[in-house]
């Protein structure tokens, strides 16, 4: 009896060892994938950073997951150059904490699943010059572009998987377009989210 206890604690140890190691793994190709497709690189091309678009990233592994909210800075703090002025500063800065104070009324998970958001940072980031496309003239040289990306954790009582989970970003009245990924283990959800808040069902 004492044998096969000892069995079972390990095998359940295993199956701990490997939601963890999965959880980690899923979390850090998440993390590259969107690296790879947002960060500002002299491969990118302008259209992609459209004034009035965001993208939206929902991951989730069990309980917990990261959401990754990127738009054109013209759209949140209503300019893209680096504030310069007194006014410019406190107008990116008010901005910004209006975008983290509103966000989890904007991304609503059912309230039985009891979801907490935390904020885990949140920039502004520059778009570099593009030196190859300037030296061959393929496009004429744009003024400064930039862009907020914003990275939150979530973590839930009970899995979101099968609940149903309401967008809503009309309170971002400078935003048109927004497209919307939501991976929750194996399940995979794109949308586009217009003027209108929206519902996905998670199953
Ligand atoms: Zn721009």
């Amino acid at each position: 009896m004492k044998l096969i206890n000892l069995n079972t604690s390990v095998k359940a140890l295993q199956k701990i060892s490997l939601v963890i190691l999965l959880g980690v793994s899923f979390f850090s190709s998440f993390s590259v994938c969107m690296a790879q497709v947002h960060k500002p690189s002299k491969h990118r091309h302008h259209e992609a950073h459209v004034h009035g678009s965001a993208k939206l990233s929902i991951g989730f592994d069990g309980l917990s997951g990261k959401v990754i909210f990127e738009a054109a800075a013209q759209g949140i703090i209503g300019f893209e150059h680096k504030a310069k002025t007194d006014l410019e500063k406190k107008q990116a800065e008010d901005r910004l904490k209006e975008l983290v104070s509103i966000f989890p009324s904007m991304i609503v998970f059912d309230s039985n699943l009891s979801c907490q958001f935390k904020q885990e940072k949140i920039e502004q980031i520059f778009e570099k010059t593009n030196e190859s496309e300037v030296k061959n003239k393929k496009e004429p040289r744009h003024g400064e572009h930039s862009e907020i990306s914003a990275t939150f954790f979530v973590n839930c009582q009970k899995a979101i998987l099968g609940s149903k989970l309401r967008l809503d970003f009309t309170k971002m009245k400078n935003l048109n377009d927004i497209d919307v990924t939501v991976l929750v283990g194996d399940l995979q959800k794109s949308v586009e989210l217009k003027r209108t808040p929206i519902t996905i069902d998670l199953k």
